[in-house]
């Protein structure tokens, strides 16, 4: 490969792509090409029906159980996908990404698999278990930047000067198709779903489901945004990929203020709706569920369950799943939620 391999091209949206960066939308067929691949590294998750708010909603909710994957967090299902067809030449080189710890777990994770190495650029101040645990899976973890768009735009540049392959948080069809095998999963279990409420930072979990149970069992997909991070809800309603003014949310797997072109493009295709709820309502949620269904799950998490409890009883009879996107919270964030104090 030549440098210009390195270099960035010109992008569609406000974050640094590459020329590897293919920017066609993934398709239904490319997730199931994915599943091989995922069902070879990870197992499968657990669909199981919430009497709480199957009771609270009058409907059938099941939870996708995905923080039962190694990683406490779906993510990982992209990551190996991407990590299983890496090209030769960035096997040697590495892999860079930045993350506030979700995204950057499930590179290590693939980076461990396939013996890949591995750097992380996180923000000041990042979640502390989330960088353990991407420690432990052999990543090197840096603290580069007051926010994660800081942390974003040093790892972007490394990658151009080093020749390291960037691992976008969305603009990846890799990551696309291989979180979308979750949706296959439920549609072994449950083919007849009626909505799925899924909460969106970047939108390749959406975007996963819409292709998913969206395109083969016509459910309804919803999005669901942190109000104080609501740059892609945004963009979604008056069609554009404008940055928002930055975040304000304690949920930090949902915590970006990038409309991403890839997730984007998904989405304004198959996306039914896309909603906001406030931090009181997700952290109200994570309480609810540790309490009633003996749940720890995170802030971003919470934020599909807080939009499918404020539907109340618009879901009434319906068959509704909820991923359970991921655990890996904060322990003084979970005590403050649990004490009510958010
Ligand atoms: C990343 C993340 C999300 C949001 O997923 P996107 O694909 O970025 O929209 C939701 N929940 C958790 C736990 C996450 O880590």
């Amino acid at each position: 490969m030549t440098q210009a391999a390195y270099e960035p091209v010109e992008s569609p949206d406000a974050t640094t792509v590459f020329p590897y960066h293919d920017l066609t939308p993934p398709t239904t067929r490319d997730v199931y090409e994915a599943r091989p691949t995922v069902r070879d590294h990870l197992p499968k998750t657990p669909l199981v029906r919430s009497e709480y708010l199957s009771a609270e909603l009058d409907a059938d909710v099941y939870l996708k159980r995905e923080d039962t994957l190694p990683t406490g967090a779906f993510k990982v299902r992209g990551g190996v996908t991407l990590g299983a067809r890496l090209d030769e030449e960035f096997r040697e080189r590495g892999l860079i990404a930045a993350s506030t710890g979700n995204h950057g777990q499930s590179v290590a994770y693939a980076g461990r698999t396939f013996d890949v190495p591995v750097t992380i650029a996180v923000p000041d101040d990042p979640n502390p278990g989330k960088v353990r645990s991407m420690e432990r899976l052999g990543a090197t973890v840096l603290e580069r930047g007051a926010s994660y768009d800081v942390a974003r735009e040093w790892a972007e540049q490394r990658a151009a000067e080093e020749g390291y392959r960037y691992v976008h948080s969305a603009n990846e069809p890799d990551l696309i198709a291989g979180v979308g095998t979750a949706g296959l999963e439920v549609l072994d279990e449950l083919p007849d779903v009626d909505a799925v409420y899924c909460p969106v930072g970047g939108g390749s979990g959406a975007a996963g489901y819409c292709l998913t149970l969206g395109a083969i069992a016509d459910a309804r997909i919803v999005g669901v945004q942190a109000a104080g991070a609501d740059a892609v809800y945004r963009g979604f309603h008056e069609g554009h990929l404008e940055p928002g003014d930055g975040t304000d949310t304690t949920a930090e797997g949902i915590a970006s203020h990038v409309p991403f072109a890839l997730t984007m493009d998904v989405m304004c295709d198959r996306l039914d709706d896309l909603e906001t709820v406030t931090d009181e309502e997700i952290w109200d949620a994570v309480r609810a569920t540790f309490r009633e269904d003996n749940l720890t799950v995170e802030g971003a998490t919470g934020a599909g369950i807080a939009a499918a409890l404020r539907a109340g009883e618009d879901l009434a009879g319906q068959t509704v799943v909820i991923p359970v996107t991921g655990r890996n919270v904060a322990a003084d964030k979970l005590v403050a939620a649990l004490e009510g104090d958010r």
